[in-house]
């Protein structure tokens, strides 16, 4: 079967390049967008991730802030720095970069950031508003899939769609994004049985399972869509994803990679969620 890869760069290159318009736009009326990220401790991934999203903004001409807070922050040291950002009219949008230390409380936090500046979706009322299919902030990663889909032409109403995992930033937006275009949605978790037969049922397969290569041909329909959420690096240091790539693609009519598939459509609807925070107010 021949098998197209959705090339997430070139996708998300289009959008920057609208975003970057749409700046140039608001600051001719005197507003420049403003993300501020927060990251607390020094975990090598968080901070590679924290620099790319910087370097994001600052190429399509947004204003950037990194907040580096050390690992021994207390919750109240965490939940200043928000209130501090809140009220600051340079920002618009806030991110606080997961995982936290151990002994921070991440959904205490998130409830701090205001809900029209919470670019990552998290906050219980942008969730509150993925889950009835209102006007809110769609989380950045599961946004980002679903366009990818949809640049494809493919019309999900009616599919069958299975998405691998169920957490809160990815694998339960992402469900409820699907459902939202009238998919027919199956959500699978570590304790799913009958896994691979029940992939092996979806024309289109999410994988946000955080497990390097698991996804393999046996759990693949013939012709089915494919998108890999998962970033890992290999024994041999090299990117890969929750899906085997080189197993997969022959059985598959479209496909994401890793590098250069969801990874950099993720930071687009970043940048693009903060600007329609903006846009929208
Ligand atoms: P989590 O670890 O929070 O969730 C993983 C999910 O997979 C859980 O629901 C878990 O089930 C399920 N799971 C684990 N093992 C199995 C198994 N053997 N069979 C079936 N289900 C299983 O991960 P995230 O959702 O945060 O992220 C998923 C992946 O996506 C990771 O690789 C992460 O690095 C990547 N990621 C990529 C982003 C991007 O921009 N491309 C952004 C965010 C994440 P249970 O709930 O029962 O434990």
């Amino acid at each position: 079967m021949t098998c197209m890869m959705i090339d997430g760069k070139a996708i998300a290159l289009r959008i920057r390049e609208d975003i970057a318009a749409r700046v140039e736009a608001l600051k001719a009326k005197g507003v420049t967008p403003g993300l501020a990220v927060i990251l607390v401790g020094n975990d090598p991934a968080s901070e590679i991730y924290v620099r790319n999203k910087g370097n994001g903004c600052a190429e399509v001409g947004m204003y950037s802030r990194t907040i580096n807070m050390p690992e021994e922050t207390t919750q109240e040291q965490l939940e200043a720095a928000i209130e501090e950002l809140n009220s600051d009219s340079a920002i618009h949008g806030i991110l606080v970069q997961l995982p936290l230390p151990k002994h921070l409380d991440e959904n205490a936090a998130l409830a701090k950031i205001l809900p029209e500046k919470d670019v990552d979706g998290f906050h219980l009322i942008n969730a509150g508003h993925m889950l009835t299919g209102t006007e809110g902030v769609v989380a950045c990663t599961p946004r980002g899939a679903l366009h990818m889909i949809k640049s494809t032409g493919v019309n999900l109403s009616g599919k069958e769609a299975v998405v691998i995992g169920r957490s809160n930033i990815v694998g339960k937006p992402m469900a409820l994004l699907m459902l939202r275009e009238n998919a027919t949605v199956t959500v699978c978790h570590s304790k799913t049985q009958n896994l691979k037969e029940i992939c092996k049922s979806a024309d289109i397969l999410i994988a946000a399972v955080g497990k390097p290569r698991m996804i393999n041909s046996e759990y693949v329909k013939e012709g089915a869509v494919v998108i890999d959420v998962g970033i890992h690096r290999d024994e041999n240091n090299k990117m890969c994803g929750d899906v085997d790539f080189d197993d997969v693609k022959d059985h598959v009519s479209k496909i994401t990679p890793v590098p250069g598939g969801v990874g950099p459509m993720t930071i687009a609807m970043l940048m693009n969620n903060c600007v329609e925070a903006i846009e929208n107010r």
